[in-house]
């Protein structure tokens, strides 16, 4: 076994048939993480957020121990000194955070990519500098060898690009040919268009590899984790929870109750009666609407449940994903939380986009396209496909044609055969194809090939656009 493997290894326990999701362990030095997994933001520094013990109740197995919150940030001869993060913060469990050195997982912040290269920030000072991406990569490298504990740390670059789609590209691609233990998806999260949003998440996920996890940075709102662990997120972090609670707010399967309202101060129910965390067992709506006003305590209590219910909801989602329900449970919790069937039209088309139709009301999709998914399950185990060629062949499988051909277009060989020009004819022409039942590109025969099968078949359908 390298010492890597034994900083972090990924067990794929399932992958959902439909959508990108999957079920995994991650096993790291101080705990094995079920995934998809919400990482609270613990250490605030303040009586405002959780403390470790209380995470540690809620059997929270990884989260975010971010020392520019623990208020005067210690050095490293302090943190040597007190034993170690881990025990300076009283956590023995797996700790992410991104302010570099002496952490479980470390992040290297790229601040933003430009055409001239990416702008640099550094973990320990937080100044910027410009690189050209050749730098950065260079700097990646560096970071690798520099990193002294690949024994029991890992780090995780970040995929940034902004809502450039070729930008987040080219990112993404550089970094996947450094080896790593796992990669995260930043930049996001900022009051982008959710439409951009989940459009970049998805292009990340298709790129990144399947057997690295991947971390979605700062996404904490229900709806976009179930949203996000479909497109192939497997780690979330946010501090949505523990803000919300300070504003009264506690969330529940239908949304959130604001328990400063009237309406609960003679409702001696527990937020939710199906919670386990210890405010539902001890206390009621009544008697937090009364305290909701004095903030450390209410607070204190809000968070524990806020935290309990995303912990909750992604051991549901991990779960569901395990049995190959996933796709039920999207709808069933669509349904909970937007009863009126007013769903966000990002989700809406963000589900499509993996196969999950929220407005239509058959349990799933046709014969058809369970049929390809079989076949492209059966056809996984069969053939040794890799990169690009998978990822076109995954698409195709799921009838996104426009990503299968921006996947082939990775590939050397169909980039010297499909000129640009001859790109957009072939778009058109295979979106026509696609719209006929009977196309060749339906076969269930498609999950079968290697990439000249599908450029034979894409050659087939415009035969007088190709000239190779
Ligand atoms: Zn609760």
């Amino acid at each position: 076994m390298t010492s890597k493997a034994h900083a972090l290894s990924l067990k794929i326990l399932a992958e959902c048939s439909t959508t990108k999701a999957r079920a995994c362990h991650m096993t790291l030095p101080h705990s094995i993480v079920e995934t998809p997994v919400f990482m609270p933001v613990g250490t605030q520094g303040t009586l405002k957020g959780l403390l470790p013990e209380q995470l540690e109740e809620l059997d929270c197995k990884i989260m975010l121990g971010n020392t520019y919150h623990l208020g005067n940030r210690p050095g490293p001869e302090l943190l040597e000194k007190a034993g170690g993060l881990h025990k300076f913060m009283n956590w023995n469990r797996s700790l992410l955070t991104d302010s570099g050195g002496f952490q479980m997982v470390s992040l290297l912040k790229l601040a933003e990519i430009t055409e001239e290269g990416v702008k640099f920030q550094s973990p320990h000072d937080g100044s910027e500098m410009m690189l050209t991406p050749e730098k950065t990569i260079r700097w990646l490298d560096r970071c690798i060898k520099a990193h002294k504990r690949p024994h029991d740390q890992s780090i995780f670059p970040i995929v940034q690009g902004g809502l450039d789609p070729e930008l987040r590209k080219k990112c993404a691609y550089e970094l996947i040919k450094r080896d790593v233990n796992g990669y995260a998806i930043g930049g996001l999260s900022g009051g982008e268009e959710k439409q951009d949003f989940w459009r970049m998440v998805s292009l990340s996920t298709d790129i990144l590899p399947d057997d690295k996890p991947r971390y979605l940075m700062g996404v904490g709102f229900a709806v976009d984790l179930v949203v996000c662990a479909a497109l192939g997120c497997d780690m979330f972090d946010c501090v949505f929870p523990t803000r919300t609670a300070r504003f009264g707010s506690a969330l529940v399967p239908s949304g959130q109750l604001n328990l400063k309202s009237k309406i609960f101060s003679s409702d001696f129910r527990p937020i939710d009666d199906q919670c386990k965390c210890s405010t539902c067992k001890n206390y009621t709506r009544a008697y937090l609407h009364t305290i909701v006003t004095n903030e450390t305590v209410a607070c204190h209590l809000l968070s524990v449940h806020n935290v309990a219910y995303q912990l909750n909801l992604m051991k549901c989602v991990h779960d569901s994903i395990k049995e190959d329900k996933f796709p039920q449970f999207i709808k069933a919790f669509f349904i909970q939380q937007f009863p009126n069937k007013d769903f966000p039209q990002w989700a809406i088309d963000a589900l499509d986009s993996v196969n999950v139709k929220l407005n239509v009301n058959t349990p799933d999709n046709g014969q058809s396209s369970v049929d390809l998914q079989i076949d492209y399950r059966q056809s996984k185990r069969k053939t040794n496909l890799q990169g690009p060629t998978k990822l076109a062949c995954r698409a195709l499988v799921m009838k996104q044609y426009k990503t299968a051909l921006n996947h082939l277009l990775q590939i050397d060989e169909v980039k010297k055969e499909l000129v640009n020009t001859v790109k957009k004819t072939i778009n058109q022409e295979v979106n026509k194809v696609c719209s006929d039942k009977n196309s060749v590109l339906r076969s269930s025969n498609i999950a079968r090939f290697s990439w000249k099968t599908v450029h034979k078949q894409l050659l087939n359908t415009c035969p007088t656009t190709v000239t190779s």
